[in-house]
């Protein structure tokens, strides 16, 4: 039986070299590339980076990048923040908006750099979806607004598996796409 453990290895090694693989060729992490600039190296006396932060519901900000945007804000770079909805599951929207706006004085992060959706077809909810092209066409205008060469958003599982958060990571990747065949 010894030979079957062997093959059973042997196959979980090929699987995770694979797996390894593919995840190199097709990265789908949580900070994505907008276009040909992304991560370019600095040239002349451009030392910052023009990110965005994508967001799915106020408070997301403050809960999974205020360290993240404290440290980038540090190094000098420039962040704009966009919230794909109000954050109303509970009817709070206008309240979690408010509080947003303060955070973002805590995060040395200009209101005018700041911008929170309330798109029908984009309410905060756990049984909501989400159409993956909407996040990803209101991103595109506002990578070409704001001249944006960085993104930052959640990751594929949403970071908590809030399903609103991980449509936002698969409409960013959407843009990318469609960024690239433009
Ligand atoms: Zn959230």
């Amino acid at each position: 039986m010894a030979w079957l453990f062997v093959l059973s290895a042997a196959g979980a090694v090929l699987l995770c070299a694979i797996s390894l693989g593919l995840m190199l060729s097709f990265p789908t992490p949580s900070c994505l590339a907008p276009g040909p600039g992304f991560l370019a190296p600095l040239r002349g006396d451009r030392r910052s980076r023009n990110l965005l932060l994508v967001v799915a519901h106020p408070n997301d900000e403050s809960m999974f990048f205020a360290p993240t945007i404290l440290f980038l804000k540090s190094k000098g770079h420039n962040i704009h923040i966009r919230c794909i909805s109000q954050g109303n599951a509970d009817g709070l929207g206008t309240t979690q908006t408010e509080e947003l706006y303060h955070a973002c004085d805590s995060l040395k992060t200009p209101h005018e750099q700041v911008k929170v959706l309330d798109h029908p077809k984009l309410q905060d909810g756990f049984h909501e979806k989400w159409d993956h092209g909407l996040p990803a066409e209101l991103t595109i205008e506002h990578v070409q607004l704001w001249s944006i060469d960085t993104i930052v958003t959640l990751n594929s599982y949403g970071i908590s598996g809030h399903p609103n958060h991980q449509d936002v990571h698969h409409g960013i990747w959407l843009s990318i796409i469609w960024f690239h065949t433009l």
